[in-house]
């Protein structure tokens, strides 16, 4: 059972099929896995004896009664509801809040067959880069090799993307607002998927910014991507900006090349000051592409500098008006200080409830909201938000997909940005233009930096083509043919 998870999980569920080992057996193997990864911290809650006893359950079942994804062990972001279990986000303001309903991401995931193993860590409400705002200290990257000098794995979704580098479990789930799946898969060496904005319903996903927020996988390759995405999204009436558009079949043309492919390449995104090894993956990327039949396209999205103040914006203005729920009444935690009126209690509460950062976003939020100043900032940044869209509108005439570098650096060491919210802000510089406009997105492994640490590429296609988008992944994915491990 060594190499199990290796295999992939479609050669995991044949060896189910096959009865070469029960699912019991697998839960158990995976269980091992992310017991031994303690060290990282990428876990919240483990919810093992629920797994067990549905292992159990799962194996009692004939063949014709077995689900998709039957007895496939996920780790999940812990910024779902799981009902019954532990829902934080991370904060401490939702420290002991016990989740009454499921996700509809994670219903759909139960529904096909997967078993829920843990929730992991992430930065608080999904803010930052690094994973180093999270309640219970810091997430490691499983890349780390000094552990005095930890690497971080990203963020926000940084214990999603490091169970997968450890191959903790089958895939995991992870949310992005700006960049969360994506340049946390890119600092950890592994797939991470952002779909287009409306494909995964935001029911049951606690709120960071709404206009953006969307779930998304990791797994170790593309084919198991496109699996696990297939059973994540559906239209859902509980999302009020759910998309009816119909899924195309992933599969049916993973396979097939991108022979004529048009592959743009966005000369805004060649920034002055990106380390150079960024630029060459870049370069051979394009190369790569270029020898599977694709034609590069030069194209420009002249907004794109206009994109990362745009969002931070945009994206703590809504934060803003998400998180006035955290006021010690509705839910979790109340100061257990002594308070004179209401106001004081919901100072108190919040003052020791939520974190630096947060209340960094808080006051942004509310200030680029606030009567005197919304038409200078939140409308004007909506109007850009608009300029960004139509740029992306126009190259998806002529090209299929856009290739980028995901980050502008490899995994840096916890702590280097923590008192320069500016340059941790900067990570996102890549990723964020798309998350805008609501595009389909993903990062994939692309190399290993100088340092020996991986470095994502990025891949954005037209939105609801996210056949496309994985296509293109895929004949990428065999021609990389990363098979960089951490541990
Ligand atoms: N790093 C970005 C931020 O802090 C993106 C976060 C995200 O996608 N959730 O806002």
């Amino acid at each position: 059972m060594t190499d199990i998870f290796k295999s992939g999980i479609k050669n995991i569920i044949k060896g189910i099929n096959k009865k070469d080992y029960s699912i019991e057996e697998v839960v158990n193997h995976f269980i091992q896995k992310v017991d031994a990864l303690d060290k990282f911290n990428l876990v919240s809650e483990k919810t093992y004896d629920e797994a067990v006893t549905l292992a159990k359950k799962a194996d009692t079942k004939s063949m014709e009664e077995r689900r998709p994804l039957e007895g496939i062990p996920i780790a999940v972001k812990d910024i779902f509801c799981t009902i019954g279990n532990k829902t934080s986000a991370s904060s401490n303001i939702l420290k002991n809040f016990i989740a009454p309903y499921e996700s509809t991401v994670t219903k759909n995931l139960k529904d096909a067959g997967a078993i829920v193993l843990c929730k992991t860590t992430m930065d608080e409400f999904a803010m930052g880069s690094a994973s180093d705002t999270c309640n219970q200290g810091n997430v490691i990257n499983p890349w780390t090799k000094d552990f005095s000098n930890p690497l971080t794995p990203g963020g926000s979704s940084g214990g999603s993307a490091g169970i997968m580098a450890a191959s903790g479990t089958c895939f995991s789930l992870g949310t992005d607002t700006g960049g969360s799946i994506r340049q946390p898969a890119s600092f950890c060496g592994v797939v991470g998927i952002k779909p287009t904005y409306g494909r995964c319903s935001r029911f049951g996903i606690i709120a960071f910014a709404s206009s953006l927020d969307q779930a998304g996988p990791f797994t170790k390759n593309v084919e198991d991507g496109a699996l696990a995405l297939t059973h994540m999204v559906s239209y859902d009436n509980k999302d009020s900006t759910s998309s009816k558009e119909k899924m195309p079949d992933l599969f049916k043309n993973l396979k097939s090349g991108i022979k004529g492919f048009k592959i743009g390449i966005p000369k805004q995104y060649d920034i002055n000051g990106i380390p150079a090894e960024i630029n060459e993956l870049w370069h051979r990327g394009k190369k790569k592409l270029e020898s599977l039949g694709a034609e590069i396209i030069d194209i420009s999205l002249p907004h794109t500098k206009y994109a990362l103040p745009t969002y931070y914006i945009i994206a703590p203005a809504e934060a803003s008006a998400n998180l006035a729920r955290y006021d010690g009444v509705k839910y979790g935690f109340r100061s257990g200080q002594k308070f004179e009126d209401l106001n004081e209690m919901y100072c108190k509460t919040r003052g020791e409830g939520f974190g630096k950062e947060v209340k960094r976003r808080l006051l942004i939020g509310t200030y680029v909201l606030s009567s005197g100043y919304y038409d200078a900032y939140y409308l004007h940044a909506q109007k850009v938000r608009r300029k960004i869209i139509e740029d992306f509108n126009n190259v998806f005439n002529q090209v299929d997909l856009i290739l980028t570098p995901t980050a502008p650096s490899d995994a840096f060491v916890i702590g280097e940005k923590v008192d320069d919210p500016i340059s941790m802000y900067l990570n996102d510089i890549f990723t964020v233009p798309s998350s805008l406009a609501g595009l389909p997105a993903l990062s994939l492994p692309g190399a290993l930096s100088n340092n020996n640490r991986p470095l994502g590429l990025q891949l954005i296609a037209n939105t609801f083509r996210e056949d496309l988008l994985l296509t293109g992944a895929y004949a990428l994915e065999q021609e990389i043919n990363f098979n960089s491990e951490p541990l």
